[in-house]
């Protein structure tokens, strides 16, 4: 591991200040990702703005909406009783991830900007256009059991990892950032990106922005909602596919819905025809399959993934069911 300075910032202000400061400097907050990259040399800051004692942790309810801060922990969140009641596809989002020692490091912030677990971004002995821009990329063609079925590129086609940006993608959440231009908010469908021919860059951010808190607004999907993660073990496994399904059903129609998917592409991957074609549908096993068939077709694997084409279609007509039987 390269050496690195540390400093503490005190506020949002401050910290971004100290960012601009330096070429190389990266915001710390957990560390549960960050840490892994820095000892592996896939990142390499020379100094590190740990922002662990600004305000930032508060999850505040107010009219109509939840506001919850960058540094409020994965835990604290996932356990708060008035998001299981009033989001409670967000917590089960959230308790899918990792393992309960690491959410209790994570931060909501930290989780917007882990990094792909592809394995070829953390080998440096490796070919990756993420790490290292032109360089070429090792899993096309290469081992690509966990990669993308949706918006890849020629240059990358690495899959997002977190759990919880797919609730919030399903939920229409907006990120709230402070940088050295000021305060700006992102719509949560276009704070992740595509990776293009830029796949070193993995989200809409400016450089030295601070992400400093997510709203939700609040909506019906508080009770027939799910979230299904498929993958290899039952803990410390990141998604082969997630959905996060949210129905909200009238005397057994379904007056709206809200589906993402995980571990398909390089951002949250919303189903909006999915969503479109369930309206005014009545609850049934058949219109729950058409729902998944409709949202894979235009799915397109690499070798090794070609599996997820059609588990894709099952965890969604599957992740439906469990949320129209709650
Ligand atoms: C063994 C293991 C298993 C895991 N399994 C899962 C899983 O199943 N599902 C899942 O979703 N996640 C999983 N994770 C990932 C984990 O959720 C993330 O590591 C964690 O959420 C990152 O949060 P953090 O606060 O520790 O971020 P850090 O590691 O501190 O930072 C991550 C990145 O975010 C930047 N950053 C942090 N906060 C801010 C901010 N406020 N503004 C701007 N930049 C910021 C940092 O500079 C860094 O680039 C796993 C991690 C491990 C180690
Ligand atoms: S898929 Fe993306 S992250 Fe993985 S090796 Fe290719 S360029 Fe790198």
């Amino acid at each position: 591991m390269k050496n690195f300075q540390i400093i503490r910032a005190l506020s949002a202000g401050s910290a971004v200040t100290s960012s601009g400061k330096e070429a190389s400097s990266m915001y710390i907050a957990g560390g549960t990702n960050l840490v892994d990259l820095m000892k592996k040399n896939v990142a390499t800051p020379d100094k590190l703005i740990d922002i662990n004692a600004i305000d930032l942790k508060k999850i505040e309810f107010l009219t109509q909406k939840v506001s919850i801060g960058a540094l409020a922990k994965n835990s604290q969140v996932a356990e708060d009783k008035q998001i299981k009641e009033k989001y409670p596809l967000l917590s089960l989002a959230l308790s899918a991830g990792a393992s309960q020692q690491i959410r209790h490091m994570a931060t909501v912030g930290g989780n917007m900007l882990q990094r792909t677990r592809c394995s070829y971004f953390y080998n440096t002995d490796m070919p990756c256009n993420k790490r290292v821009p032109k360089s070429g990329c090792g899993a096309i063609g290469g081992s690509n059991r966990m990669h993308a079925v949706f918006g890849a590129s020629d240059s990358c086609i690495a899959v997002h990892p977190s759990d919880m940006c797919i609730a919030l993608a399903a939920l229409d959440a907006t990120v709230f950032v402070e940088g050295p231009k000021g305060k700006r908010e992102i719509k949560f469908g276009d704070f992740h990106r595509l990776p293009g021919n830029k796949p070193e860059k993995d989200n809409t951010l400016e450089k030295n922005e601070l992400i400093t808190s997510v709203e939700i607004p609040e909506n019906n999907f508080t009770k027939n909602v799910h979230y299904l993660k498929v993958r290899d073990r039952s803990s410390y496994a990141f998604a082969l596919v997630s959905v996060a399904a949210g129905l909200d059903i009238q005397n057994n129609i379904i007056k709206n819905a809200t589906i993402a998917m995980g571990g398909v592409a390089h951002k949250p991957w919303r189903l909006t025809e999915a969503e479109e074609y369930l309206k005014g549908k009545t609850v049934s096993e058949s219109t729950f399959k058409h729902a998944g068939d409709l949202a894979m077709k235009e799915a397109k694997g690499y070798g090794d993934n070609n599996f997820k084409i059609t588990l894709g279609a099952n965890a969604i007509a599957e992740a439906l069911t469990i949320a129209a039987s709650k």
